[in-house]
């Protein structure tokens, strides 16, 4: 088993320890889905139009507007 040749600093421990807590943006890239382009988290199903690879996943509610006018027609 490796042994450490020097006992490390509670700066440099403290500051490894520290980079445990951080917080980083999220990852994104955009929806594949050419007529949405939604920004989405890679590897997710996209909230703004439910397509995920190239499949109809979820069913997503239209807003009100296209609502109303599919209502209407
Ligand atoms: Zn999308």
């Amino acid at each position: 088993m490796a042994v450490p040749k020097k006992r490390q600093s509670r700066t440099r421990t403290a500051t490894r320890r520290a980079q445990w807590d951080v917080i980083k943006a999220p990852t994104l890239t955009l929806c594949a889905n050419v007529a949405c382009g939604a920004p989405v988290r890679p590897h997710r199903v996209c909230s703004a139009c439910g397509m995920y690879r190239g499949k109809q996943v979820l069913a997503v509610a239209l807003p009100a507007d296209d609502a109303a006018a599919a209502a209407a027609e």
